[in-house]
């Protein structure tokens, strides 16, 4: 399970404080399928880094199967990302030098698997790209490239795989492939994915919905959000029965 509560994301851009993420509690329960939506700079990938643990939140606490990722160091993330998390980008960041067989090995051999090698055929074999292992990804076209980086994300099979915009730099037959292979791994393995997607076929297809926009969740569907909008003026005077 995730459970954000109460996170939130500040940056400074140029000396004001920018506010990209506002207070959100929201509890993902292990194995659903979840897209989050919304308009380009609306924080979609700020809550994604932030479910990875690739950034800390200003404020609040992310929980992954029970465990406070705000409060472990480097390595204890490190490892808690290796076990549990998947994450697929947009534009693949496959290792250049490392052919595919390679890069989906590399995962398993931080983990210490023996068998590395083996397994990673195995998956190069689920994403159906076999005849490519000894590809460098610049032999590789943009949907090849993905399945790789998709493979890689499932070696060390992680209970949830987070996915920012996977098809976004692909055409649509190679984007529809990856949305199969997703959703074939969601439903096989009951992987909890957390989908980024402009595409609102694509987000149809989730058990869940997250719409943001401007730093706010605006619309949930099927998971439960407490979201605080934050509102201009308001000077943080509640009015006690106010609705
Ligand atoms: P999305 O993925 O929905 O397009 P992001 O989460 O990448 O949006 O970014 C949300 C907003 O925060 C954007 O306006 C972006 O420019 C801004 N932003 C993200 N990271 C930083 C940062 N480190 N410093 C300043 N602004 C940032
Ligand atoms: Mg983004």
């Amino acid at each position: 399970m995730i459970a954000l509560t109460n996170v939130s994301k500040t940056v400074t851009s140029g000396s004001q404080p920018l506010t990209i993420l506002h207070p959100l509690t929201v509890t993902i329960p292990a194995g659903t399928f979840i897209a989050v939506v919304g308009p380009s700079g609306s924080g979609k990938s700020t809550l994604l880094g932030l479910i990875a643990g690739l950034d800390a939140p200003t404020s609040g606490s992310v929980a992954i199967d029970g465990t406070d990722i705000t409060k472990l160091d480097e390595d204890g993330l490190a490892k808690l990302r290796g076990e549990k998390i998947g994450f697929v980008f947009q534009f693949f960041h496959l290792i250049p030098s490392l052919t595919a067989l390679e890069n989906v090995s590399v995962p398993l051999e931080i983990a210490g698997a023996a068998d590395a090698t083996d397994r990673a055929r195995g998956l190069l074999q689920e994403v159906g790209l076999t005849g490519r292992a000894h590809h460098y990804p610049s032999q590789l076209s943009g949907g090849e490239q993905q399945r790789v980086a998709l493979a890689r994300a499932l070696a060390n099979n992680p209970p949830i795989l987070l996915a920012d915009e996977p098809t976004g730099n692909l055409d649509s037959a190679n984007g529809r492939h990856i949305m199969d292979l997703l959703q074939n791994i969601h439903s096989a393995r009951r992987t909890t994915l957390a989908l980024v997607t402009h595409d609102r076929e694509l987000a149809a297809l989730a058990d869940a919905r997250l719409v943001l926009r401007d730093g706010h969740v605006v619309e949930h569907v099927g998971v439960d959000v407490v979201a605080s909008r934050s509102v201009a003026g308001s000077g943080g005077q509640a009015v006690a029965g106010a609705s």
